[in-house]
């Protein structure tokens, strides 16, 4: 089949979604993917991080079982094995996922892809033609002018192929993926050293967050240096050595370079098409229209979050938009953001800081249950808190956590602010004990002026 309802560039996270939700609704749909089905998430991303540090976790657990009475030792870590299990993990998901593209109908074509109009692409000489296009060409690790990738200087992409366990590392970037790796590389017995150049690691999240999270990585015995910039970095047998614009140096086997993630859209015809970008960008209205009729674009391309559940939704949104379902647009400031790594972060909507600009500064309150009145908590050993905004006689609008597995706790979280419930909405519900979960609870219960186990 050369041509269809929708044409899509790109099989990862949001084209793919795109491609299973269109055939879902009748369409006909062509998939063209250059490398491998699930993209950037599936196997260079999200599944293959989180092997990581689910064996990270398991470390963790070896190196403090004395404390819960239970005696082992931890040898090692054998990275060739730790490997193989993160391997098999990536393998099934994928070997599922083509088995579910191929139940739906969908035409699967493995080549690279140039838009050569507004209703083809071209793959190797043969044309293939849409009556809507959907591009999803994703993104990639980006790094700063000057800076040359090779050698012991690499970005996630090479970092997640060691097959052996580093000395020392330097982290460029403290965001996601900057601490995922430095969380991974300190449990496997690692010395980190952070460099961010804004004011606080994690620095997209609610201020109170940011420094709980740096205390808890000094906790873990993971440098950093914030506020100071990368200035210059060179490598020879022995190391790495980096050089910040303070003046300062470090030096380390190897440099992860995690500053950001750049819009694959270069050399794929986007430009001689008439696509509108900005700085790479495809751009892109709420409904994720190009400028150009019948052009879509999905992900990472488009600016914003840089994520695999916004690009599914994406994905499913074009399919349905397509569809003529007229689906609800879901803004990025209420789409779930975590940050996995020793403690987690989980956060949704509006940091106190965006809902008192937002809202004013006196119509906003909010509560900070500590996750010490947890009983889960305490059984696990973590600290932390769930910090929940509200507008005053209005709607929950942010939550922001803090501590070991509570990322499992966004579901709920982001249900409650798009369903925009208001505190008191949520007191009454019941939350099972012991479970991590009920710290949700309580926190709702402390807003709505009727606190449990916490102090009012
Ligand atoms: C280390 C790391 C960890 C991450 N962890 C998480 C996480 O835990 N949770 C989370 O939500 N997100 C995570 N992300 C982000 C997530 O991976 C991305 O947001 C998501 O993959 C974006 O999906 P996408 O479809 O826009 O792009 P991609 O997944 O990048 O897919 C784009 C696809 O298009 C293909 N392509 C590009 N150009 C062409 C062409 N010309 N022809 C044909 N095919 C082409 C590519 O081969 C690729 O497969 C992580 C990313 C990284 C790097």
């Amino acid at each position: 089949m050369t041509s269809a309802d929708i044409v899509i560039l790109g099989g990862g996270s949001g084209g793919y979604a795109c491609a299973l939700r269109a055939s879902q609704l009748g369409l006909s749909v062509i998939l063209i993917e250059a490398d491998k089905l699930g993209g950037t998430c599936l196997h260079r991303g999200c599944i293959p991080t989180k092997a990581l540090l689910h064996a990270a976790e398991v470390a963790d657990s070896t190196r403090e079982s004395a404390s819960f009475g239970v005696q082992a030792t931890l040898q090692g870590i054998d990275m060739p094995k730790v490997n193989s299990y993160r391997d098999g993990v990536v393998g099934r998901l994928y070997k599922g996922l083509q088995g579910l593209v191929k139940s739906r109908n969908v035409t699967y074509v493995h080549g690279w892809g140039t838009l050569t109009s507004a209703t083809t692409v071209e793959v190797d000489g043969t044309t293939y033609t849409g009556k809507n296009i959907v591009l999803a060409t994703g993104s990639y690790a980006r790094t700063l002018p000057g800076l040359d990738i090779g050698g012991r200087i690499m970005t996630s992409d090479q970092a997640l192929d060691l097959d052996y366990v580093p000395k020392k590392v330097i982290v460029l970037g403290g965001g996601v993926i900057g601490v995922e790796f430095a969380s991974v590389w300190r449990s496997f017995g690692t010395e980190v050293h952070i460099v961010e150049g804004l004011p606080h690691l994690v620095p997209a999240e609610d201020e109170a967050i940011s420094k709980a999270f740096e205390r808890a990585y000094r906790k873990r015995g993971i440098s950093f240096s914030t506020g100071v910039r990368f200035a210059s970095a060179t490598q020879d047998d022995q190391g790495v050595t980096v050089t910040l614009e303070d003046g300062s140096t470090h030096t380390a086997d190897l440099l992860l370079v995690a500053v950001g993630r750049g819009p694959s859209t270069s050399n794929l015809g986007f430009d001689q098409v008439g696509v509108a970008m900005e700085r790479g960008w495809v751009s892109v209205n709420e409904r994720l229209h190009t400028n150009v009729p019948g052009v879509f674009a999905v992900g990472d391309i488009t600016p914003g979050l840089q994520l695999a559940h916004r690009g599914f939704q994406h994905g499913i949104f074009v399919a349905e938009e397509i569809g003529g379902l007229d689906p609800r647009v879901i803004d990025d400031i209420n789409i779930p953001r975590v940050t996995y790594s020793e403690p987690e972060v989980g956060s949704v909507g509006m940091t106190e800081a965006q809902a008192r600009e937002h809202y004013g500064q006196d119509k906003i309150h909010m509560y900070e249950y500590n996750l010490g009145g947890n009983g889960k908590s305490q059984i696990l050993g973590t600290t932390g808190f769930i910090k929940t905004v509200a507008v005053v006689d209005g709607p929950v609008v942010g939550i922001h956590m803090i501590g070991a597995r509570i990322g499992e706790q966004i579901g709920e979280a982001q249900l409650i602010v798009n369903w925009e419930a208001y505190p008191e909405d949520l007191a009454p519900l019941v939350h099972a004990h012991p479970t991590q979960n009920e710290a949700m609870g309580e926190a709702h219960l402390a807003l709505a002026g009727k606190p449990l186990h916490a102090h009012a």
